[in-house]
């Protein structure tokens, strides 16, 4: 899940001009567009993963943030998730940068096209951070984040007030033109590259939009979070991605969930685990000591005699599965802690207790070295 260095994804060094940038990407698109690359899944993922390098790498305060912060900083800058977007809508985002490159390479399928109806509003993705406390018990949390939203003063017409767009000369108002398709032999309709579809141009643009339909605005929203979820996981939240067109639905907005490293826990699906370090003499001799949980401590009792590496499980203290809330458990495992410096006292008690040691016959280590010798004819 981990996301790669948008600058290696481009191709680029970290100070390449808007240009190069520019250039890097149309570079990729063509490169991994699905339409040269039939079928494969992985030429798609690398389409939409440099999509998604080129939309923050291209705005200058999405790199800014991206700079100081990595992937972090860009939580609610409104990065749009392409690894659920249409291809077709990635060439069409794209479309205005490039000019007509997806259109000509590709043949523009059109999407936009008022023939084709109202189109769905772009997804949206933001993280929301939790604890493994907020894990365990489900949140609340309230996440603010930017997105295009229909601009206020036109309505999302683009056009300003008191003034009507034009028909479209190109297509003559129909959205589409007919050009020749591979050497002439039969003609494509494909949308018409100057007003994309929509049949009309805006000769006076909104001034607060500047003929888009969209401004950005800040958007707060309270996400619930159930108990259980995993790392990764995206949590839809329908209707807050951007608005769609052509009186189109929002799209939606994902939240995915990172989850913060536990200064003691760690999680293993619905177990949590835990090492605590113990001396030979609390292994050998048995003890009671308190182990960490999500909500305070709790005492185990080690019995005598326990090995480095036994697990030990509290049942019920672990985190609930996200669809049948079942609690796992607490797995914690025993460390041998060999002390790095004794005093005086300690070493003179210890070669006491080795030389009783050297007299036992029962213990793992001597009858180990002695089938060494026997083994080797020592
Ligand atoms: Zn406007
Ligand atoms: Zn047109």
């Amino acid at each position: 899940m981990a996301k790669r260095d948008y600058y290696e994804v481009l191709g680029v060094d970290r100070n390449a001009t808007p240009d190069e940038i520019k250039r890097a990407y149309r570079k990729m698109a063509i490169k991994y567009h699905p339409d040269k690359n039939p079928g494969n899944k992985e030429a798609e993922a690398k389409f939409k993963e440099c999509a998604e390098a080129y939309e923050v790498l291209s705005d200058p305060e999405k790199r800014k943030r991206y700079d100081q912060y990595g992937h972090d900083g860009l939580r609610g800058v409104g990065v749009h998730d392409y690894s659920r977007m249409n291809v077709e809508d990635i060439g069409d985002m794209f479309g205005d940068i490039f000019g007509d490159i997806f259109g000509d390479i590709f043949g523009r399928r059109g999407r936009t096209g008022a023939a084709r109806g109202p189109v769905r509003g772009y997804d949206l993705e933001t993280t929301v951070e939790l604890t493994l406390e907020e894990v365990a018990r489900g949140t609340e949390k309230t996440i603010e984040f930017t997105r295009q939203d229909t601009c206020s003063e036109c309505g999302g017409t683009g056009v300003a007030k008191g003034k009507t767009p034009s028909r479209c000369p190109t297509c003559g108002g129909s959205g589409q033109v007919q050009r020749a398709g591979l050497g002439g032999f039969f003609q494509m309709v494909s949308t018409c590259p100057q007003c994309r579809g929509s049949g009309q141009i805006i000769t006076d643009p909104c001034r607060t939009c500047r003929g888009t339909g969209t401004t950005p605005r800040q958007r707060t929203l309270t996400v619930k979070i159930p108990p259980g979820v995993h790392e990764g996981q995206g949590i839809r939240i329908s209707g807050e991605g951007e608005p769609g067109r052509f009186g189109g639905p929002h799209g939606d907005l994902y939240c995915y969930v990172r989850i913060k490293a536990h200064p003691f826990l760690m999680r293993n699906g619905s177990d949590l685990m835990v090492t605590v370090p113990l001396s030979f003499t609390q292994l050998t001799l048995g003890t009671t000591i308190d182990v960490p949980t999500l909500d305070g401590t709790r005492q185990l009792k080690i019995p005598p005699g326990t090995q480095h590496g036994s697990i030990f499980r509290v049942r019920g203290q672990g985190l609930p599965d996200l669809r049948t809330g079942a609690k796992g458990d607490l797995l914690v495992q025993t460390a041998v802690e060999i002390p790095r410096r004794i005093t005086p006292e300690q070493e003179r008690l210890l070669r006491q207790y080795a030389e009783i040691e050297a007299k036992q016959t029962d213990s793992e280590s001597r009858s180990f070295f002695e089938r060494i010798r026997r083994h080797f004819g020592v």
